[in-house]
């Protein structure tokens, strides 16, 4: 009961890139850089594995970003030539890399990080990749077209892409595919009517489980100025959750504590497995397991307990070590005292 997991990214450390950076600049080049990322993998792992998480990612150090870390094993794109984009809805401006032709993989992706995973932890593992929609959102398109239908099929032709890098994540051993859409909280419309569709063939022939991940964002300054103008009541779920809950996806991550979403948004995502986010990435605070089990039993009103998973709100990239790591040891021993508070 309670399984704790993260939302997927952790800080990488120094001696492998710019600390607490969303774009962070390498520190090693070539068999070196390889060797940190193994070696910040490795580290991870140990320190998930002592904080008491119940599910292990490999915290996405060998990737500088969610997304970009997965373009650059993609044919057909242009990183040479990056251009300023608003994304997000013009959150913020992105360099981005420029689709210019038809994709394809030029090889796996994640194997070193997931094989590593699966050989160092006996626990369950989570792997995560980033979502077709939120790609379309984090590249420039100078191929499949302007307008929707362009969006449409640049998604899908990302889907399969991903769906092939899943399905050998899969034969590495890892337990559970998590993608990340944080753009359906910024796209709703576009989400519901055919951004769960592109997920629906990401995960095509998987038969792990599956899970997605949909936030307000890292804890950078931006996202925190956008929150800010999004109201009291948060209620951008509530237009993607009746679409999820008709998917075959099977666990979903949201942002719950210290957020404005209203819990019982969680209600209409009746059937599915759902990563309650308890930790809050936008602040240094590290939370009680007071807090942290409080948040679960809210979260208990609308979702039943074989069915709650205590989670990160996002990521926790851009943090420093030391307070990723104290928030790792609240997240675990948070939910250790909601199981108590459930036995009585
Ligand atoms: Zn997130």
């Amino acid at each position: 009961m309670f399984e704790t997991t993260i939302a997927g990214s952790l800080p990488k450390p120094e001696w492998l890139a710019e600390p607490e950076k969303l774009w962070p600049q390498w520190k090693q080049a070539g068999a070196s850089l390889q060797q940190a990322k193994a070696d910040a993998t490795l580290l991870w792992i140990k320190a998930q594995e002592d904080a008491g998480l119940d599910i292990i990612g490999d915290g996405e150090q060998a990737r500088q970003h969610f997304v970009h870390g997965f373009l650059e094993q993609v044919e057909g794109i242009d990183f040479e030539n990056k251009v300023k984009m608003g994304i997000r809805n013009n959150r913020y401006d992105a360099m981005v890399p420029q689709v210019v032709a038809k994709l394809r993989l030029k090889g796996r992706v994640h194997a070193m990080e997931a094989q590593l995973l699966r050989a160092h932890t006996k626990k369950k593992t989570k792997f995560t990749l980033p979502g077709p929609m939120t790609i379309v959102d984090t590249v420039a398109d100078r191929f499949y077209g302007e307008g929707k239908e362009g969006r449409i099929n640049m998604a899908m032709a990302f889907a399969e892409l991903l769906n092939q890098e899943a399905l050998a994540l899969q034969a590495d051993g890892i337990d559970i595919i998590q993608f990340d859409e944080p753009a359906f909280n910024v796209y709703m419309e576009d989400a519901a009517d055919w951004g769960v569709k592109a997920l629906e063939r990401a995960v095509q022939g998987l038969t792990c489980t599956t899970a997605v991940h949909i936030c307000y964002g890292y804890g950078i300054q931006a996202n925190v100025d956008w929150k800010n103008t999004l109201g009291h009541e948060w209620r951008q779920y509530e237009k993607v959750f009746p679409a999820l809950a008709k998917s075959s996806i099977n666990q979903v991550s949201l942002e719950c504590f210290h957020s404005h979403v209203p819990m019982d948004l969680i209600a209409l995502l009746k059937g599915k497995d759902v990563m309650v986010g308890v930790i809050d990435v936008a602040s240094d605070v590290i939370e009680t397991p007071e807090e942290v089990a409080d948040t679960i039993g809210k979260a208990l009103q609308f979702v039943s307990k074989e069915h709650l998973f205590p989670c990160t709100n996002c990521g926790l990239a851009p943090m420093s070590r030391d307070v990723a790591w104290k928030k790792l040891q609240a997240l675990a021993k948070g939910a250790e005292l909601a199981r108590q508070r459930i036995k009585g």
